[in-house]
């Protein structure tokens, strides 16, 4: 299953999960969206479900879990990608600027691992995956939500990652930098050029670079590495 598929990075796992040959359950708001991704998937041999669900309801995330585990007979990868920024700097930032992004980023996760743990540890294989971001493990002016949501993130997954290591659940976080979706475009252009020039590998990321991170830590291979944060970010933290 992964969140926040209708576009950008969430939409380039899926494709990748699904060439990878899982079949995938697609998440977000967008139906529209979402039904095109499946086609495609599908077209392409691949095999893919769709479920809407808005990610702000806490109640909403738990159920579609449960449904997905009932309709699929399993859930053996969850990836946790879907977010949202409401940037302003501190001072400035409402009260209900930091709890959307703390609930829809932060609070949905919660509830998606805590939703799944069970069903993995049944099945004895489980891969849990969130996206963070180095926003998480830096700052960055004007995302003090969403650095708080993305570093609470890396805490809550490298507890889940001990709390159920003996199960054969891993848990794991990849952290992208700058990456060329709909989120970073908003920035306009020429943030983003003077963005590339500070990166050392000189380009912003694109959906694929995280996909092929995604698509190592739910395989099979990646069963000895939990608790780890992978930054793919062209070397912009190191
Ligand atoms: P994006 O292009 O804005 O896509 C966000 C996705 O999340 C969409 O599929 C959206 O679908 C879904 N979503 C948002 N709110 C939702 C809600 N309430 N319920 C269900 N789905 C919701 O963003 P992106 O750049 O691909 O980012 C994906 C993840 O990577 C995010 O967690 C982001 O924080 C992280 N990240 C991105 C970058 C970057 O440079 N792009 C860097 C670091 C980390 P609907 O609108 O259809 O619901």
């Amino acid at each position: 299953m992964v969140t926040g598929a209708s576009r950008g990075i969430g939409r380039s796992i899926a494709l990748r999960l699904a060439e990878d040959g899982h079949r995938v359950v697609l998440v977000a708001r967008s139906a529209d969206a979402l039904d095109t991704l499946r086609a495609e998937i599908e077209s392409a041999g691949g095999s893919a479900s769709v479920a809407t669900c808005d990610l702000a309801d806490g109640t909403a995330v738990n159920d579609l879990i449960e449904s997905v585990v009932s309709d699929e007979g399993r859930l053996d990868i969850l990836v946790n990608n879907a977010g949202i920024t409401r940037d302003g700097l501190m001072l400035r930032m409402s009260d209900e600027d930091f709890d959307e992004v703390l609930n829809v980023n932060l609070r949905s996760v919660f509830v998606a691992c805590r939703a799944a743990a069970r069903p993995m540890m049944r099945g004895r294989f489980g891969r849990m995956i969130n996206i963070s971001s180095v926003t998480g493990l830096i700052g960055n002016p004007g995302q003090a939500n969403y650095a708080a949501a993305k570093a609470g993130i890396i805490g809550m997954t490298k507890t889940i990652a001990k709390e159920f290591a003996s199960k054969g659940v891993t848990a794991n976080v990849v952290a992208p930098g700058f990456i060329q979706t709909e989120m970073t475009e908003a920035l306009g252009s020429a943030v983003l050029e003077e963005a590339a020039k500070r990166i050392p590998l000189k380009r912003l990321g694109q959906g694929e670079d995280i996909a092929h991170a995604v698509s190592y830590l739910a395989s099979e291979g990646a069963g000895y590495v939990t608790g780890q944060v992978l930054t793919v970010d062209g070397g912009m933290v190191c």
